[in-house]
C-alpha cells in the first residue's frame, strides 16, 4: 500500500511513488532507483535528499536533465590536473602556472584546489601554488608518499623558487605536514614562511573569510620562528 501523506501535494506525489513505505526504499521505477542511488553517493546527500533531487529533475523539461548530465560528463572528461602545481586545469599546465605576470619565485603550498580558489579570491597573492592533495594523517592512512611532496621538492630543485609559503590548515595534521615539508626543504637556499596566525587553530582555509586570509598572507612569518621561540 502506498504511504499517504496529506500535508502537501508534493509529499503526496513523493510518497505515492513508492510501492511500499519509504522506510523500505522500494521504488516504482528501477531507473529512478538507479538515479537516487548515484545521487546519494555525493557528499552530504542522503537517500531522502537524493530522491527529492531526482523527482525535481523528473518534473523539469527533459532538456534540463540532459544538460545537467552533459555538464557532469564534460567536466569529468575535460578537467585534469596541472602537471606542475596539481591545480585543476583544462590544459596540461594551468593558466596560473602559464601566466608570465605571476611571480614564479614564490610558491604557496596548499591542501586542496578549493584553497587555491580561496587565495585567488583574496586578490592579494600573485605567486604560484602547489596543491598537496591532502595532509599527512596516519589515522586516515595518508602518509607523505600519497601527497605531492616529492614533486614540490623537484620544483625547488629547479632553482627558480626563492620562497615557499606553507598555507595548510592550522590543524594538528596541517602542522605535522608543515614540519615534514620544512625538514624536506631545509637544505635548499630558500625562505620558508607560514601564514600569520589570523587563521586560528583548527580553522580550515576554505572557511576563512577573504580579508582574514589576505591579511594572514601579507603578514606571513618565517616558519622557523614558530618553534625556535617556543
Ligand atoms: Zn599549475
Amino acid at each position: 500500500m502506498p504511504y499517504i501523506c496529506q500535508n502537501s501535494r508534493n509529499e503526496l506525489f513523493l510518497y505515492n511513488i513508492f510501492i511500499k513505505t519509504p522506510m523500505e526504499q522500494e521504488y516504482a521505477s528501477t531507473l529512478l532507483e538507479n538515479a537516487v542511488s548515484e545521487l546519494s553517493r555525493l557528499p552530504g546527500i542522503g537517500r531522502k535528499t537524493a530522491l527529492r533531487l531526482a523527482l525535481h529533475i523528473l518534473r523539469q523539461e527533459e532538456r534540463m536533465g540532459v544538460t545537467l548530465g552533459e555538464a557532469i560528463i564534460n567536466m569529468r572528461r575535460g578537467v585534469k590536473y596541472c602537471g606542475v602545481c596539481h591545480n585543476i586545469s583544462e590544459t596540461d599546465i594551468c593558466p596560473i602556472c602559464n601566466n608570465p605576470s605571476r611571480d614564479a619565485t614564490t610558491v604557496c603550498v596548499v591542501e586542496s584546489v578549493k584553497d587555491v580558489m580561496s587565495f585567488e579570491n583574496t586578490r592579494q597573492y600573485t605567486g604560484l601554488y602547489h596543491v598537496l592533495g591532502g595532509v599527512i594523517s596516519p589515522m586516515d592512512g595518508v602518509g607523505p608518499e600519497q601527497l605531492e611532496i616529492e614533486s614540490l621538492v623537484s620544483r625547488i630543485k629547479s632553482g627558480e623558487i626563492k620562497e615557499v609559503i606553507l598555507a595548510l590548515s592550522a590543524t594538528m595534521e596541517g602542522e605535522t605536514t608543515n614540519f615534514y615539508i620544512y625538514r624536506k626543504l631545509g637544505a635548499f637556499p630558500i625562505k620558508i614562511t607560514q601564514l600569520a596566525r589570523g587563521v586560528s587553530v583548527g580553522n580550515e582555509i576554505e572557511y576563512t573569510d577573504e580579508i582574514t586570509l589576505g591579511r594572514s598572507l601579507l603578514n606571513r612569518t618565517l616558519f622557523s620562528d614558530s618553534f625556535k621561540n617556543s
